[in-house]
């Protein structure tokens, strides 16, 4: 047989995604990979049939579509506290996954060294690989996810390039307080490197916490490609709209990249999502609102089940210690995957194990979502209650 490339070689697929298709296969009611069970606003679905009789079907401009670049300059303009420009600052890509490949692809050379704290967000290991990067691991430390900025530093001082931060953070739920934000960006000014965000849960963020873009600080614009995505903020994750936004120069060459990676995401979609780019302030508080009132219903039935979590001051991810069913005989010697295989064919809920997310050698950790309907939720809770006979 013909050989492959290395890189093939040196990650597997995304354990993310693997949760779901098994959940599928078990008809278990699937908290693994975040995604509504509901639908988006009606307005955008209206607009999508709209665009399925009058067009555009043909490609949109490679990095996006006029209208599409312009409402969401305008929108993200608010957030950066600064005029984007729509035609030099902006790229749109298909998904927040190319956009951070994207990024990664543009500013990486073979061997550079790229920090990302951990937990991390899955993509962010492939991304490396695929960019040819050399990740550095950062523990953001439990219970409050705090991180060493000495540690940042000294990663700075080792030459890395740049330093992912996912703001809020999937999967600990974590959001970067403005002087963690400050100071990982003064070392990024202070060692000429970039900060590339994942900022996709920005509408996601709990009371008191609140979401500071990090391309909004002062002297941070110039450092920083903030990536992010459609998908959670208007439900519709199967679209793959994603985008970068940053300073010219880098989105002078993240076009290219993005044009020979992918030509460009759908032009009837972007037609289509525009009409919730457009939407005032009230649509992202009654987002909120949904999902705040989501979190605490599902916190408060997993206290009643007994099971110990932490408490996400963002996104709609929530991480359950599963150590005392670990400790029982018959999950002896279980890894966390192997857990969160039983709990699909015996409970009847997935969740993504915690092992796919840290660096570090962690066991006891299984992350679940609560981006569902809460008759789904109720009956999660109910099915998860029998963990409780276990114990
Ligand atoms: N961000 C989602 C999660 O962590 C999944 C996104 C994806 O699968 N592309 O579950």
């Amino acid at each position: 047989m013909p050989e492959l490339s290395q890189r093939v070689g040196n990650f597997t697929d995304s354990v993310i995604r693997r949760m779901t298709r098994i959940s599928n296969q078990y008809g278990a009611i699937n908290l693994s990979q975040g995604f509504p069970d509901f639908d988006p606003p009606k307005e955008i679905m209206d607009a999508l049939a709209k665009a399925a009789y009058e067009g555009p079907h043909q490609y949109s401009i490679t990095y996006g579509a006029q209208n599409f670049r312009e409402a969401l300059a305008a929108k993200q303009g608010k957030a950066i506290h600064r005029i984007i420009d729509p035609n030099t600052e902006i790229v749109v890509t298909c998904g927040g996954t190319e956009a951070m490949m994207c990024a990664m692809m543009t500013i990486c050379n073979p061997g550079d060294k790229v920090m990302v704290f951990s937990p991390f967000y899955e993509n962010y290991g492939a991304d490396a690989i695929l960019s040819g990067a050399e990740p550095i691991y950062i523990p953001l430390v439990p219970p409050e996810y705090e991180f060493d900025i000495r540690l940042v530093e000294q990663g700075f001082r080792d030459g890395a390039k740049a330093i992912i931060v996912c703001n809020p953070s999937n999967p600990c739920g974590k959001v970067f307080r403005e002087e963690e934000l400050v100071a990982i960006g003064k070392l990024a000014v202070q060692y000429d490197a970039f900060v590339v965000t994942d900022e996709v849960y920005e509408h996601m963020v709990y009371a008191p916490n609140r979401h500071i873009c990090m391309a909004s600080l002062p002297g941070m614009y110039g450092h920083t490609i903030t990536c992010n995505s459609l998908s959670k903020t208007y439900s519709i994750t199967g679209w793959r709209l994603g985008y970068l936004i940053g300073p010219a120069y880098v989105i002078e060459a993240a076009k290219k990249v993005h044009d020979f990676l992918t030509v460009g995401a759908a032009a009837p979609l972007q037609e289509a999502a525009t009409v919730g780019l457009k939407y005032s302030e009230d649509y992202y508080e009654k987002l909120l609102e949904t999902y705040t009132e989501k979190r605490n219903y599902f916190l408060a039935g997993l206290d009643r089940i007994g099971l110990k979590h932490n408490v996400p001051q963002g996104t709609y991810f929530v991480l359950i210690d599963i150590s005392e069913f670990l400790e029982l005989p018959q999950f002896r010697g279980f890894t966390d995957l192997e857990f969160c295989e039983w709990m699909i064919k015996e409970i009847g809920v997935a969740a993504v194990p915690g092992s796919s997310f840290f660096r570090e050698e962690v066991n006891n950790l299984i992350r679940l979502h609560f981006a569902r309907e809460k008759e789904t939720l109720d009956e999660a809770l109910g099915r998860l209650e029998k963990l409780k006979e276990l114990k």
